[in-house]
């Protein structure tokens, strides 16, 4: 049950730091304030149930690679290694309030996709123990090696590793790579685990995910320029790869220059001054704190034809709240565009119109209207947190914030 908490300042001057992370780089599209902004002062949010499973299948790998999985406890069976993961997940997130619900994260998915999930879960970790030298396996029961850097990885010529940071100080980039494997002594390859979906609407792999390995790449050859470096990910729509020739690497570097030199190191901007209003504010955590999506998205919702998918959002003063069932209540809403919209199934006790006419802001809703029309991108007017039939989801994530500046 989520609570209601004051909604936070938006973000106001900001420096830019030397190093910008690869995933909000690729993610941001055109926003530099998406790639840029500091995380430290976000409000709180749940996790949910799907990045809990990232989570966990990111350390099913790090176990697998690292020859951890047999020793402590941990059943060396990948399969089982998992089941014994997800039941240690269980506890862990049985133990608040916020998380409770989803403990049991098979209820965030059907069953096919759960299976295909875990499948590919336990087939990468599968891959990283058969890819470890025999010797390796050998001594891994006993100690835990040392986590690597990109650089030390390539250094020594290993053969698999697993969770491998790295930072350029001349890219001006800094990540984490899930898997690195040395194919033969030229050939290296960098595998990415998604939980999510990566394709696009052709089938191939989407603009977002390509990038991302790409910087990895030129991290890769910017330590070893006389490898060959391979691009792979690993997600629900099974095996994937991003080509990394020639006319890759050049754009990839062109493209990054030009973002670096709009972002000089050290430098004060205003966050208004560099956000940029898109499809890449869905699945942005900034939005609670963002000034132009704060500010953009009264017209935004008002209009029937948006060029892109809106994040799952709204906000507005509580005209009604009907009661259904023991659980659940409805609440009616004037939102911010004009627009009479309805959230239904909430769980939430707390949202009490007795009080003052208040802005209430809730992010991350799910509804089922949420669909592009033939026009474009037409903003839901039903929404709903608990999901009753088989074609709604619930929203694991869901936040609401009152605006006390509005009345
Ligand atoms: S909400 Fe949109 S405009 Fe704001 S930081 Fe995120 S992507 Fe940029």
């Amino acid at each position: 049950m989520e609570s209601v908490v004051p909604l936070p300042q938006p973000i106001g001057a900001i420096e830019i730091p030397l190093h910008l992370s690869v995933t909000r780089l690729a993610a941001a599209g055109p926003c530099l304030l998406r790639a840029v902004a500091p995380l430290s002062e976000l409000p709180e949010r749940p996790s949910g149930p799907r990045a809990e499973f990232g989570r966990l299948a990111h350390t099913l790998t790090e176990l697998a690679v690292s020859g951890r999985l047999g020793s402590n406890c941990i059943p060396g069976d990948a399969a089982e290694a998992f089941d014994h993961l997800l039941a240690k997940t269980a506890l862990l997130l049985s133990r608040s309030e916020d998380t409770r619900r989803y403990a049991d994260l098979r209820v965030a998915f059907t069953k096919w996709e759960w299976e295909k999930r875990r499948y590919l879960a336990v087939t990468a970790a599968e891959e990283a123990v058969k890819r470890r030298p025999l010797a390796d396996r050998a001594n891994s029961a006993r100690h835990r090696p040392a986590p690597l850097t990109l650089a030390r990885f390539l250094e020594r010529k290993l053969q698999t590793a697993a969770e491998v940071p790295f930072e350029s100080s001349t890219l001006r980039i800094r990540g984490r790579l899930d898997l690195v494997d040395r194919e033969t002594l030229r050939d290296v390859r960098i595998s990415d685990l998604k939980s999510g979906r990566v394709a696009d609407s052709d089938g191939g792999l989407n603009e977002e995910t390509a990038l991302q390995l790409r910087l990895y790449g030129l991290a890769a050859l910017e330590l070893a320029p006389d490898r060959r470096v391979s691009l792979r990910v690993l997600s629900r729509d099974g095996e994937s790869f991003a080509s990394f020739g020639d006319a890759e690497i050049q754009a990839t570097s062109q493209w990054l220059g030009v973002i670096t030199s709009r972002l000089p190191a050290g430098m004060h901007v205003e966050a208004e001054d560099i956000a940029v209003i898109g499809r890449q504010c869905k699945g942005c955590e900034l939005r609670p704190v963002c000034p132009a999506y704060r500010n953009a998205v009264s017209a935004l919702w008002k209009s029937p034809a948006n060029p892109w998918e809106l994040p799952l959002d709204t906000a507005g003063t509580v005209l009604a709240r009907e009661k259904r069932y023991s659980k659940y209540v409805t609440l009616k809403i004037a939102d911010l565009a004009g627009r009479t919209v309805k959230i239904h199934q909430m769980y939430s006790e707390t949202v009490c119109t007795s009080a003052p006419p208040q802005t209430l802001w809730f992010f991350d809703l799910a509804s089922i209207e949420a669909r592009m029309h033939k026009t474009g991108w037409r903003h839901p007017q039903n929404f709903h947190e608990v999901a009753m039939t088989p074609h709604e989801i619930t929203a694991w994530t869901l936040r609401v914030f009152v605006d006390a500046a509005q009345g």
